[in-house]
């Protein structure tokens, strides 16, 4: 009976003790005996099969739905085994690893859809703090962060990797696409302790980490990379060592997405070079594509968007790719197009499994000009108006493209509530799934269960039996009324992550 009563909890009994009565049993999660004598008739536990206890979250508000309720997480499955109205009087329940929500949301976890892991905190990391800001001019960001390259060294890239990997845990962030540099200047140096970092936080089940090996430089034009070093091993004016290069880490398996930067190529000719040679490899190696493209607020330049599209139907990418999809990001030229060009992109991209990602506190901070009041992509209008699939990245953080901000997304969506004019509880909820569900569908993790979902269902971040196990809870307060119980509240009213705990697969993360 208790067997079955379990059962309808999402709690596999036997699996549930034999887990207990396992060598690697957590002691503090013991049966009740008495209830086993009087509720259980259960047969003697199979042999230990590899598993953890499941997680019993009580009392949690849920996206869109009225009361509380308890919820159970699998670890063995990766599952939300079952979501059934919170009942506070449930002694049996004594098999489940449980956790108290008092009343505070569950919500899907956090996702990073696009951050520069090697290139974070670079003003504060004592190697490299010599090169503050002094103009707050492009330019000068990309010269003082080259110069910091030059100097990058194993040590301080795991160093500062690994402030952006805690910081990012403890704000419920369970996934992260993380972009490190190749060239000439850092070889695979970047690629190597990203993979390290990568290593850890996946075996500590802290975080699921995307590596995207990154050419921030030009694949085809000279890099003039003796405007900032005069060491010889750093030139590359064929680009030739940047492309040996990123054929060499795209060899990788543990390499799971292919960047690069086709506007900082010399001329348009080879910025379509450029699109061509990275839809080739990633086809030809099975990869995901991540463009930084159209970084520029200029009328007279022609987007090179249409040529992105264009180069992946003819390399029959929706064909040949079942799972990988392409981001694009930055893309600031694309807040000119009006409506019949918003229109047209959507019709030219048909089915391909293209996204955007919109960077709002870097595109602000370098690109607000007098001339135009919103140098970012309007994620909203883009989502809404036009059907296109966007979300929202951190990009940098504590360096010259960035200096301000944190790396938890919850505060771009925050953000966002003023950058978009986005107030109402549905515009809430569609910022808080841009940094949430629709990031994580946007480099590749929407997972089986969301497949068969509708589209509305899917992005606009609810939590739904049969879905991925990686929920993040929020923070209680001693005053009830002052804890985040929906999704519009935990948008509006930033929490500095206080008190927020994610889950990974079913497991806590922190
Ligand atoms: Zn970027």
């Amino acid at each position: 009976m208790a067997q079955a009563f379990l059962a309808t909890h999402g709690i596999d009994l036997d699996a549930e003790l034999a887990q207990m009565q396992s060598p690697d049993a957590n002691p503090q999660f013991a049966p009740n005996p008495q209830a086993l004598a009087t509720q259980s008739s259960a047969p003697p536990p199979h042999p230990p099969p590899s598993t953890s206890l499941s997680i019993l979250i009580r009392n949690v508000s849920l996206p869109s739905q009225p009361g509380t309720h308890d919820v159970t997480l699998n670890p063995n499955t990766g599952k939300i085994t079952h979501i059934g109205a919170h009942d506070s009087d449930i002694a049996m329940l004594v098999f489940a690893n449980q956790k108290y929500g008092n009343g505070a949301l569950l919500a899907p976890s956090l996702c990073h859809p696009h951050i520069h892991i090697d290139k974070a905190y670079l003003l504060s990391h004592p190697l490299h703090s010599k090169h503050q800001i002094k103009e707050g001019t492009f330019a000068e960001a990309l010269h003082v962060t080259n110069l910091a390259k030059a100097a990058f060294t194993s040590e301080d890239l795991l160093e500062r990797g690994q402030w952006v990997i805690d910081e990012s845990v403890a704000a419920g962030v369970t996934h992260m696409r993380a972009f490190v540099e190749v060239d000439a200047i850092v070889g695979l140096k970047c690629l190597e302790a990203g993979l390290e970092l990568k290593t850890q936080a996946e075996g500590q089940g802290r975080m699921r980490v995307q590596i995207c090996a990154f050419a921030q430089l030009p694949l085809f034009s000279d890099s003039k990379t003796n405007a900032w070093s005069e060491e010889a091993e750093f030139h590359d004016p064929e680009a030739e060592k940047i492309r040996a290069l990123m054929r060499e880490a795209a060899a990788n398996p543990e390499v799971e997405v292919l960047g690069s930067t086709p506007y900082v190529e010399a001329d348009d000719e080879k910025a379509r070079r450029n699109v061509e040679w990275m839809v080739d490899l990633s086809v030809e190696l099975d990869k995901h594509l991540d463009f930084h493209l159209d970084y520029n607020l200029d009328p007279s330049q022609e987007p090179l968007i249409h040529h992105v599209v264009a180069t992946l139907h003819a390399a029959h990418w929706t064909e040949k790719m079942t799972d990988k999809t392409i981001v694009i990001g930055h893309a600031t030229r694309l807040t000119l197009f009006s409506t019949q060009e918003w229109i047209d992109l959507k019709k030219a991209i048909g089915d391909l499994p293209l996204h955007f990602v919109g960077l709002p506190t870097s595109d602000l901070y370098m690109l607000r000009t007098a001339e135009c009041t919103r140098g970012t992509l309007d994620v909203i209008s883009m989502i809404r108006e036009h059907g296109l699939n966007a979300c929202l990245g951190v990009n940098n953080v504590g360096n010259a493209f960035t200096p301000q901000g944190s790396c938890d997304p919850l505060s771009l969506a925050s953000q966002g509530v003023g950058i978009y004019s986005a107030g109402t509880v549905e515009d809430a909820e569609v910022l808080y799934a841009c940094v949430s569900t629709r990031a994580k569908a946007a480099i590749g993790f929407g997972g089986e269960a969301e497949k068969g979902r509708k589209e509305a269902e899917m992005r606009e971040g609810g939590i739904r039996v049969g879905d991925a196990a990686d929920v993040l809870l929020f923070g209680s307060e001693k005053q009830g009324w002052r804890t985040r119980k929906s999704v519009a509240e935990a948008v509006y009213l930033y929490d500095c992550y206080r008190g927020r705990r994610g889950f990974l697969g079913g497991k806590a993360t922190s």
